[in-house]
């Protein structure tokens, strides 16, 4: 693998952080002093990439704060929520794609645009959020001086959700399906068919099971009937946010 999903968008901050760690710790965000509360898509973000047209690297993940920052200025590394001195780079030299003039990268159901680097924090965050209850941008909140991050540079367009799982348990008379990778909080569609003695069973009859992953992106527990003799059973999940397929066999 050169890539390393979990890298979510912080509700509190706006900034990007790791939601990966094993034992669930969240980092230190500059809005409560709490950890990091992730929201929106799974990111996937790639490593050990040479610059090039459209990468950056030298993108860190900082063991203190947990976001994600520039580490490509030796002189100054930002300023992390953890103590108010500068980020602390650990792990992985992380890429970031950016869309540039002559080589655009658009938007797309599995890329999301406008995230920006801050040169306050050296943070990377997602310049588009709603707008704050009283109308304003809401840029987030900075480590350097607790007021909105400033956009400055490359528009990073980063890849979310590529590679949706799915697991089928054989029940006897039933199938459980678990799946991760989705859209979290988004919708899955999950179609099913098999043959029977009798005949074919089609995607239609009965309609596909539809299940809402939580925010990890996961689901789990979901179960249809079979009827007597099945074999040949195939299962497809769509994920409606991204249009990707996760495809499951049984009895085949
Ligand atoms: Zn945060
Ligand atoms: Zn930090
Ligand atoms: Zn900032």
């Amino acid at each position: 693998m050169s890539n390393q999903s979990d890298w979510r968008f912080c509700v509190k901050c706006s900034s990007m952080f790791w939601n990966g760690d094993p034992q669930g710790l969240k980092g230190v965000c500059i809005k409560d002093g709490g950890g990091h509360d992730a929201a929106g898509f799974n990111f996937v973000i790639e490593r050990d990439l040479p610059e090039s047209e459209n990468i950056q690297p030298n993108w860190r993940f900082c063991v203190k704060c947990f976001l994600m920052f520039w580490d490509g200025d030796q002189r100054e590394k930002g300023v992390c929520a953890k103590d108010g001195r500068e980020h602390d780079a650990e792990g992985y030299n992380f890429a970031l794609s950016h869309t540039t003039p002559t080589s655009p990268i658009p938007d797309s159901s599995t890329r999301q645009g406008q995230w920006r680097f801050c040169p306050k924090c050296f943070s990377t965050f997602w310049n588009a959020a709603p707008l704050r209850p009283d109308g304003s941008p809401n840029k987030g909140v900075c480590a350097k001086d607790r007021q909105g991050h400033d956009p400055v540079g490359f528009n990073f367009v980063l890849s979310h959700d590529t590679n949706p799982l799915i697991q089928l348990i054989d029940e006897s008379t039933r199938v459980q399906v678990s799946g991760q990778g989705f859209v979290p909080k988004g919708r899955v569609r999950i179609g099913y068919r098999y043959t029977t003695p009798s005949g074919f069973t089609d995607a239609t009859d009965p309609p596909p099971i539809e299940v809402e992953p939580d925010n990890d992106g996961r689901f789990s527990g979901v179960r249809f009937n079979l009827q007597n003799g099945a074999t040949n059973i195939r299962v497809r999940a769509t994920d409606t946010g991204t249009s990707l397929n996760a495809d499951g066999n049984l009895r085949s």
